[in-house]
């Protein structure tokens, strides 16, 4: 096996017993970017010189016996969490030359655990996409398939995860981010319960919804990355304080006792045939493991999700995004006076995408159109919490697809926005709902992966882990990579 390909875990136990030097594996990893980047572009920045120097500190301490399961393992960070003395993008003109005086929270304890950081991963401008197509730089492609999208908005890190560009990533999931890339590129992603993980240092989109996971090869390695980010941090004020659990000890291989349901307004309308029946056979899966599974459940509000976060998250965006104004930090551009400038900082430096969320989001909050807007689905988003609520007092987990379709081709959505959105019909919910949901690889359809969604109520992400680490365990479609090289893409 490559070097690049490894798990956390099995990295880790090469660490260890020092058959591997953390300089060895990252140098491993380094040149492996440098042979597939020039296919996928997964990167905004390939932090080298920074990588070899905490590779060369990992080892210091894996000698000493000082090492924790992160100790020296290849990481990418998603270019909107900020990393000290290193560029932070967000994929976006505006803060193409930004780089960060501090380390957000999670970058910090990945610091503090040993990371190598590899480098920032690609996405979509500010985090608002579903296919990487709205980075300011430059698209990610798909490694399962050149010509298709990798997801978005973290499809950087989706892909460097799936090629081996780096063994391990952090995302951030605002509608979906983390879990429908991860399902297109065939790897494991978490948006833990809101508040579980600190947002310190992420950059706004939406901070109601904002929120960062892991992006891995599988399930074991979903734990361990979590063990380490979990946590209260008083500097961000949504964080909560409750006990972070050993999550490896839920990685149990069976189901038994456990209760699933799997709601029906998620096999939507204009799903793919393909994914549905991977989905039924992956259900079916799980109640061979042992799981209760009741096929019939109704989530009827469901069907407003999309329309309440497309008035939500631009409403907040839109409050965000006014500290962009050429002053404080970012892009600048001259003016005639400070409104001119202003503009014309705006002007350049956000791109459309951005700017309709904007617009979007400056017109739902407008005095007269609040109420018939932002309030009604403010309400909305109450009603889809509480019917979650209702179905966790009866079932364990509930499970839907990732995404209704297999990623689509570079180009066929972008023109069209209300395409690009309904790529997010499943995933929205559970961040208007503040639930976890983990993504897991649960098949294939004409050749191009479909991930199966676990969710559960706040805080079970033990749970989620469970269902996840027995269905991959009895399955092993996660274990497939995708084949750069042989097929010469
Ligand atoms: N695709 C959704 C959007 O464009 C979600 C993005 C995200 O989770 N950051 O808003």
């Amino acid at each position: 096996m490559n070097r690049y390909d490894l798990t956390i875990h099995q990295a880790h136990q090469l660490l260890k017993k020092r058959e591997v030097s953390a300089l060895e594996l990252t140098k491993a990893v380094l040149e492996h970017i440098a042979h597939v980047e020039k296919k996928v572009h997964a990167f905004v920045t390939v932090t080298a010189d920074e990588a070899l120097r905490q590779a060369a500190q990992a080892d210091e301490r894996i000698k000493s016996d000082d090492l924790t399961p992160l100790t020296g393992v290849p990481a990418l960070i998603k270019d909107n969490m900020c990393t000290r003395g290193i560029a932070t993008t967000c994929s976006s003109r505006m803060l193409e030359n930004f780089v960060p005086p501090y380390d957000a929270t999670v970058v910090e304890k990945l610091r503090d655990a040993g990371m190598v950081m590899v480098g920032k991963g690609n996405m979509d401008e500010f985090a608002m996409g579903s296919s990487n197509e709205h980075s300011a730089f430059f698209i990610t492609s798909n490694p399962w398939d050149l010509a298709r999208v990798p997801g978005g908005s973290s499809g950087g890190p989706a892909v460097a995860v799936s090629t081996g560009e780096a063994i391990y990533a952090l995302g951030s999931d605002t509608g979906g981010s983390i879990r429908q890339p991860a399902g297109f590129c065939n790897i494991v992603g978490l948006k833990p319960t809101y508040g579980r993980v600190s947002r310190f240092g992420l950059v706004a989109f939406a901070s109601s919804l904002d929120q960062i996971g892991s992006m891995t090869r599988d399930v074991a390695d979903s734990a361990l990355v979590m063990n380490v980010i979990a946590g209260y941090d008083p500097r961000d004020s949504t964080s909560v304080n409750y006990p972070v659990p050993d999550y490896t000890k839920s990685l149990i291989p069976d189901l038994k006792g456990l209760k699933l349901g799997v709601p029906k307004e998620y096999f939507v309308e204009g799903m793919q045939r393909g994914v549905e029946e991977v989905m039924r056979t992956a259900i079916a899966k799980l109640e061979e493991l042992g799981a209760t599974v009741d096929w019939e459940v109704s989530l009827s509000h469901t069907k407003y999700a999309l329309a309440a976060y497309y008035i939500i998250a631009p409403s907040e965006a839109m409050a965000n995004l006014a500290r962009y104004d050429g002053v404080k930090y970012g892009f600048s551009y001259e003016g005639k006076n400070m409104w001119d400038a202003m503009e014309k900082t705006r002007g350049y430096g956000f791109g459309p995408e951005v700017k309709r969320r904007i617009i979007l989001g400056t017109y739902a909050l407008s005095a007269g159109y609040y109420d018939a807007y932002y309030l009604k689905a403010q309400k909305v988003r109450t009603l889809i919490r509480r019917e979650f609520e209702e179905a966790f007092e009866r079932y364990d987990a509930l499970i839907t697809p990732t995404s209704p379709t297999v990623p689509f081709k570079i180009g066929e959505r972008v023109d069209d926005p209300l395409q690009m959105y309904l790529s997010d019909v499943c995933t929205l919910p559970i961040n208007i709902a503040g639930i976890p949901g983990l993504s897991v690889p649960a098949g294939f359809c004409d050749g191009l992966p479909v991930g199966m969604q676990i969710l559960g109520k706040p805080f079970s992400e033990e749970v989620l882990f469970r269902i996840g680490y027995a269905y991959e365990q009895a399955t092993g479609w996660g274990e497939r990579r995708p084949q750069l090289e042989k097929e010469g893409k």
